[in-house]
């Protein structure tokens, strides 16, 4: 194409031409826009002065017919980024479509140059300073990434805040029902029926030491028929280690021994075992373990911690329990001789009277006194005579049946209740334990006490009375009967018409 004869940088040159003739020129110049055109072969046939600012050039680094290839190079660009753009216009040129790419100029500033396809296979230019829309847009961005991340964080906390307050809202829930517990046995039950509900995906197992403390019993169990009898403390390196410890498949941790042992060769991705401390004393183990969804689930972490905040909460159920148990324990034995106190004879003649009304069935009651006990502990001394109690009750737990329950009444008086048993086999008991104390050898110091004897009533229920103060007190006019016998004998309690003792109900 034909250059076209407008001169435009150049003002001198423009001076003495014709206002009409320079009219364009300065519009041109006057414009906010860079122009400049680009002939087909590539020339520059046409540019304003804000091309000159634009860019950062002095007058003369631009002149007409300076080929675009040399002006892009001096242009100096630089930078793969630019160079890639530079090679994409030139193909949108020579496809005869627009283009439009970015430049820094030396000043830093975002200079936009777009060109689009003129007549005759010419090309126009134009140049804008884009620097603040630029930096607009990229504000935005800015903005736009702080606001979804300021969303996503306050999602995260809506999110942990709703588990929060669901799994509170579990654990009250386990709680209320751990606390009406009365017996470990109801306790068991519960975790048995709420784990699986709180803890969806795992299975678990209870273990609680037992009384020897040479291992741990199991006790409960969910999702799973693993529950092992029992096993050593020394397996479990929660117990070892004293806290909560999670083994992960493929960790930098070893699997415990009691479920390296138990697992039948099938793997166990996770698991967490909880020791459970009452009163700080290590009292159980709680062993959890996640199926491979659930051990693979973002949510595993928050479920091992929720494992050991129910494990928290169990270990302060049991420790309840125990603590009422002790206390229960204590208030109805006797500290001398470990045997049942009169209190807990009392209930439990009204739980077997109950039991044998509903039953059809009878109970035998037997109640004996040591002969002359005062006369031994004048020759001997209360403690000699301490000793004998104790002895003589250890006796009467060596004599006793399965179910039958020993008492000591107070002093040297003591009373045996037989479930099951009728009146001659009361007596039998009784005779067996008469026998018995006369073999009792008791050392104190270094003498030999001399043998005691004892002196027994006997009776049964029903015929003896139904309630058990009235059964007591036939029992009790039985052992004076043998007292008033001579002692170191049994009498039976006497029939209502022959004893005069009025039967009841
Ligand atoms: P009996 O054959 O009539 O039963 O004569 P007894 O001397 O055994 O009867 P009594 O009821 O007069 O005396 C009971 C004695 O038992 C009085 C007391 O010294 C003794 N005793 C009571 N409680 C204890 C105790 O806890 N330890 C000791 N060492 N002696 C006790
Ligand atoms: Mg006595
Ligand atoms: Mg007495």
């Amino acid at each position: 194409m034909k250059q076209q004869k407008i001169e435009i940088p150049s003002k001198s040159k423009a001076e003495g031409r014709s206002a009409e003739r320079n009219l364009p020129s300065e519009i041109l110049n006057i414009l906010d826009q860079g122009i400049m055109m680009w002939s087909a072969e590539g020339t520059c046939v046409l540019f304003n002065t804000r091309v000159l600012d634009l860019l950062g050039f002095k007058a003369d680094q631009i002149k007409i017919g300076v080929s675009r290839a040399d002006l892009r190079s001096t242009c100096s660009m630089g930078g793969p980024a630019k160079a890639h753009d530079l090679a994409e216009a030139e193909a949108q040129i020579r496809a005869n479509r627009p283009y439009s790419f970015d430049i820094t100029n030396l000043s830093g500033r975002t200079i936009n140059i777009t060109g689009r396809p003129a007549r005759n296979g010419c090309y126009l230019e134009t140049f804008v300073d884009v620097t603040a829309a630029r930096q607009a847009s990229q504000d935005l961005i800015v903005a736009k990434q702080a606001a979804e991340s300021a969303e996503s964080r306050t999602r995260d906390i809506l999110e942990s805040e709703r588990t929060r307050q669901s799994e509170a809202k579990l654990l009250g829930h386990l709680d209320e029902w751990l606390q009406s517990c009365k017996t470990l046995k109801e306790l068991f039950a519960i975790v048995t029926r709420f784990m699986p509900k709180l803890l969806p995906g795992s299975k678990g197992e209870l273990y609680v030491y037992s009384n020897s403390r040479d291992a741990l019993d199991g006790m409960c169990n969910w999702n799973t028929v693993d529950l092992h009898d029992s096993i050593s403390a020394d397996s479990c390196w929660a117990l070892r280690r004293g806290r909560s410890y999670e083994y992960e498949e493929g960790g930098l941790c070893v699997e415990c021994e009691h479920v390296a042992e138990h697992r039948h060769n099938v793997s166990v991705p996770e698991y967490i075992c909880i020791p459970i401390i009452a009163h700080g004393d290590t009292v159980g183990l709680l062993h959890i373990r996640f199926d491979r969804i659930a051990a693979e689930s973002a949510h595993m972490t928050q479920s091992a911690k929720f494992a050991v905040r129910c494990g928290e909460h169990i270990s302060m159920a049991i420790a309840n329990v125990k603590l009422r148990d002790e206390l229960h324990e204590k208030s109805v034995r006797d500290p001398l001789t470990g045997l049942y106190n009169r209190r807990y004879l009392v209930e439990a003649l009204r739980r077997e009277i109950n039991a044998s009304e509903r039953r059809g069935t009878g109970f035998g009651l037997v109640s004996f006194d040591i002969d002359h006990f005062k006369t031994f502990n004048d020759n001997h001394g209360h403690d000699a005579g301490d000793v004998v109690l104790r002895t003589l009750g250890a006796k009467i737990t060596d004599c006793l049946g399965g179910r039958d329950i020993a008492c000591r009444l107070g002093g040297e008086e003591f009373a045996i209740l037989m479930p099951g048993a009728d009146i001659e086999a009361a007596e039998a008991f009784a005779q067996k334990l008469r026998e018995a104390t006369h073999k009792v050898s008791v050392r104190y110091g270094e003498t030999i006490l001399p043998e005691i004897t004892i002196s027994a009533g006997v009776t049964a229920y029903p015929d003896g009375g139904t309630r058990p103060q009235s059964l007591m007190q036939c029992v009790d006019k039985a052992l004076y009967a043998a007292k008033a016998k001579g002692r170191d004998c049994i009498v039976r309690a006497y029939q209502p018409e022959e004893s005069g003792i009025a039967p009841e109900g």
